[in-house]
């Protein structure tokens, strides 16, 4: 991809990223807008476009995007994959020309190329045989990118065994979230076929975060309709995993393995694991392999501070035990597993009320959304005693589509045979077997409307 070796010069406009100006082979430009300032490829024709594979052969954001220069300050091998999208130019062009499109029915550019693009990718889903892979198991590596220790093995990382039939908007949020050690609900993320580059997300969100959704692809296919079989064809298979558009954390989960049918039972297991998730709002993964390089250089002392920075994350609220006993090389199974199994046994989050952190010097914040609410919603505050925000989400007692739910206790993804509980009608069980079992152990306690929508 990036020739430029013996006597070859690269020029600069090799590594242009955005369009100077134009007329575009299809998207429809306001009258007005010159065409500049977006990425390259808009200009092209989205029905015949063919994303081109970044230097490690992964298509990121529906391939729209140049990938990094490499003459760039922060290059490095290990982001030569990472898209280069150009804020500053887009800045620039939002700030031009946003007016022309404000009417309801007019999409701007970009979006009418992605438009295209995701009609295509959903007559290509449609057409896909996807056999026995939604009643297969897999084991699943997901590492935080551009994040190695020194041998170059990444340094934060999960391996779980997962139904290749669980959608996607559940694997994000009864699966990725609490294994990984982030908080359920509290921002935008996108998951992304690196085959092809199809991206996916949640549709209704409401995350703060969707602000920057022309960063990450401007838009994507909604990932409750779509399963985890969907994303990947093989075993080695990489899928994209970002989290949360502002900071952007760049994960990437690797397909290690696809069970039989025979020894497959759907359910969600944590197999091992290496490093303390990073906390949340700590600027992403470019930043955060920085604050672990000068955590690796501090001493004792320099080394505490750090890590109370990471503990004062919301992610780590419960942890209650001084800096010293964090290790930071440490992945907390034991932790890891309780998430896990709350997550399971709670309704699936309400992507159109993510949580907010809400100062209630504002008097309106506590009226937010309270007209928008569907049957079985409401709002959930947290009000800290230390602090003089709240946390704010709106949760559902309502119970999940049985096509959009997994078992309260072993997380195998639902179907018609999965039968609801009685008493709170809003978990779901695989069989009558670890009905049984999860009240034993947990739900008799909490099998009420109010528990499930406070949890
Ligand atoms: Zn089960
Ligand atoms: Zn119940």
């Amino acid at each position: 991809m990036f020739s430029g070796g013996m006597g070859e010069d690269i020029s600069p406009a090799d590594f242009a990223q955005t369009s100077l100006g134009g007329t575009p082979a299809f998207v429809k430009l306001a009258p007005g807008d010159k065409g500049d300032g977006f990425p390259l490829n808009i200009l092209k024709d989205p029905r015949t476009f063919t994303p081109q594979p970044g230097p490690k052969g992964e298509i990121h954001a529906w391939g729209i995007y140049g990938y990094t220069d490499p003459r760039a300050e922060h290059y490095t091998d290990d982001n030569s994959n990472v898209p280069e999208f150009d804020g500053v130019s887009t800045m620039i062009r939002t700030m031009k020309y946003q007016h022309l499109y404000m009417g309801m029915d007019k999409r701007k550019p970009e979006e009418q190329f992605v438009d295209v693009l995701m009609e295509r990718k959903k007559e290509r889903l449609k057409r896909t045989n996807l056999g026995t892979l939604p009643k297969q198991d897999v084991i699943v590596k997901i590492y935080l990118a551009h994040l190695q220790d020194s041998t170059g093995q990444p340094r934060v990382w999960r391996r779980f065994r997962v139904s290749a039939g669980i959608k996607l908007s559940v694997l994000q949020d009864k699966a990725i979230a609490p294994i990984m050690g982030w908080v359920r609900n509290l921002h935008a993320y996108t998951l992304t076929d690196y085959r092809d580059g199809s991206v996916y997300g949640p549709e209704d969100s409401r995350a703060v975060d969707m602000a920057h959704v022309a960063q990450v692809g401007y838009d994507f296919l909604p990932d409750d309709k779509y399963m985890l079989a969907h994303v990947f064809g093989k075993g080695g298979d990489k899928i994209g995993y970002l989290y949360d558009f502002g900071d952007k954390w760049d994960h990437t989960l690797v397909i290690e393995r696809i069970l039989s049918v025979d020894d497959s039972d759907g359910s969600i297991k944590i197999v091992d694991g290496r490093g303390m998730c990073p906390g949340e709002n700590m600027q992403g993964s470019f930043m955060y392999s920085k604050f672990m390089e000068e955590f690796d250089a501090a001493d004792y002392v320099g080394k505490q501070a750090k890590k109370r920075e990471i503990l004062d994350s919301p992610n780590y609220k419960g942890f209650g035990k001084p800096p010293a006993l964090f290790d930071v090389t440490f992945f907390d199974i034991n932790a890891a597993h309780e998430r896990l199994s709350a997550a399971l046994a709670s309704t699936n989050s309400i992507r159109s009320g993510a949580k907010t952190y809400t100062m209630p010097l504002h008097p309106q914040a506590m009226s937010t959304n309270i007209d928008e609410l569907k049957k079985g919603q409401s709002i959930v505050r947290d009000f800290s005693p230390d602090s003089l925000g709240y946390w704010q989400e709106t949760t559902s007692t309502k119970k999940d589509k049985k096509s959009e739910t997994v078992c309260g206790l072993c997380g195998k993804p639902g179907g018609v045979e999965h039968k609801t509980c009685s008493g709170c009608r809003a978990i779901l069980y695989c069989s009558p077997a670890h009905q049984k079992e999860h009240w034993k152990s947990t739900h008799r306690q909490q099998c009420s409307r109010k528990y499930i929508k406070t949890k």
